[in-house]
């Protein structure tokens, strides 16, 4: 089935006057190729298609509607929000809560600064990696997404892998940073601890950061190997350099904290956090050790600023969120409903000979294209993306929307029924 008339009609328009007729590239379908869905709304694990379907939602706009759609609390905070005001430009009460909150959930967050979405946490996490140190060199992990500021565009995830023409251009993901940004990036094997350690021996001293996505979810859900993030935590310490962990993704979606607090011994220096925080609003922040968070403006040398950083509506989204996510702790139901997803996936490929390995922890899940395990980008891109588009498209048509792309997470959220799992295994089944 074609994607029907009034979502086309919407897309063409779209089209007319936003380049590839969206506003960040993955929503254009280049994975999957068809007409990009387009919707109207959403209320709980469902959207609702400009066509008049519904659909269940297992991208949950890249993870951070945690709660699902529409939750009758966040839209209350929110709403009571706007009544107050929705922007001052003056610091107000609740982003005083809201960072006490963070900093008390995530250990080593001595400080922490709000601001609007992932790559600006990331990109002044950089800085002050750069300020802290007096060294240029950033050392980053292939398929790692870390935003789209110049400095981490460099053998990106997300997007970037899917893009047109997403080759490396002048040691860049994209056309329009220049060389002389690039050099000061490295990138190396996700989950290599060879090349992490042959590397550092080499020029650890000129390395300012090091940045990670703890478990990677921009080439799709990739966690890492037994002492991979330990290793960086020796490694950067050892040579003098920071060690940031990119938490955007992973922050507050397995538990009520860090990926890393959770489930490593490991303490970065540094932590991004974005989507789950922000309750499905524009909200991100940087945080970690006091000494180096006071290098930022006003106090210290690095700039950093942002008219609606600390937006009082988002902020009402992200404390209601982190209120609810405590008292309702639904993170065993999530990774109950995506395990037995998973292994359902996996059994229903297994029985008709077809090469789906299901990558899942807690309640996040990539159906892999492959024969062997994934371990980093190299083996991710080895995947068969014609199949994934094909698999896409029988789920699409039975009215359950994936990520429409191979090197995805999709997300299971407190509003998915465990059910859900059932459906997706026969839809799954039924499309093959
Ligand atoms: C999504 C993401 C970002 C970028 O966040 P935006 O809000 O899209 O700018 C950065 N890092 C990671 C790990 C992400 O998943």
């Amino acid at each position: 089935m074609e994607t029907s008339e009034a979502n086309a009609a919407w897309f063409a328009r779209a089209k007319r006057v936003t380049p590839g007729g969206v506003n960040s590239p993955v929503r254009a379908f280049n994975g999957v190729g068809g007409t990009p869905l387009v919707v109207s709304g959403g209320k709980g694990a469902e959207v609702f298609a400009a066509d008049g379907r519904t659909l269940t939602d297992f991208c949950c706009s890249w993870g951070a509607m945690i709660l699902g759609h529409a939750h009758p609390e966040i839209v209350a905070a929110v709403s009571a929000q706007a009544a107050k005001g929705t922007t001052f430009g003056i610091v107000t009460e609740n982003e005083v809560l809201f960072a006490e909150r963070l900093c008390s959930l995530v250990p080593g967050m001595d400080k922490v600064r709000a601001v609007s979405s992932g790559t600006e946490a990331v990109m002044s996490a950089v800085r002050l990696a750069r300020g802290a140190t007096g060294r240029d060199l950033i050392v980053k992990f292939d398929g790692c997404y870390h935003g789209h500021s110049d400095s981490m565009l460099v053998k990106a995830g997300s997007g970037v892998l899917t893009a047109a023409g997403a080759t490396e251009t002048g040691g860049a993901s994209s056309a329009g940073v220049p060389a002389d940004f690039a050099r000061h990036t490295v990138s190396l094997p996700y989950n290599d601890l060879t090349a992490v350690r042959e590397f550092f021996a080499a020029r650890g001293g000129e390395v300012a950061a090091v940045i990670v996505e703890p478990v990677a979810g921009n080439m799709g859900l990739v966690p890492p190997v037994e002492g991979f993030l330990p290793e960086l935590r020796a490694l950067t310490q050892a040579a003098g350099a920071l060690l940031i962990c990119d938490e955007v993704i992973n922050g507050f979606r397995f538990g009520l904290s860090t990926y890393t607090a959770r489930f490593t011994d490991v303490t970065p220096d540094l932590v991004t956090l974005g989507k789950v925080i922000g309750g499905g609003l524009p909200l991100a922040a940087v945080g970690g050790r006091a000494d180096l968070m006071d290098l930022f403006a006003p106090d210290g040398l690095v700039y950093q600023a942002g008219t609606l950083s600390g937006n009082p509506l988002a902020v009402a989204a992200g404390l209601k969120t982190l209120e609810i996510l405590e008292r309702d702790d639904p993170y065993a139901r999530m990774e109950a409903t995506a395990r037995v997803l998973a292994e359902g996936v996996m059994n229903v490929a297994r029985q008709k000979g077809v090469p789906v390995r299901v990558s899942q922890f807690g309640g996040v899940f990539t159906l892999f294209c492959s024969e062997g395990p994934v371990r980093d980008l190299a083996s991710a891109q080895r995947c068969d993306t014609a199949l994934y588009a094909r698999i896409f498209h029988g789920l699409y048509q039975r009215g359950l929307y994936i990520a429409p792309s191979q090197f995805e997470c999709n997300f299971i959220s407190a509003a998915h029924a465990p059910s859900t799992a059932d459906a997706f295994i026969s839809a799954f089944a039924d499309s093959l």
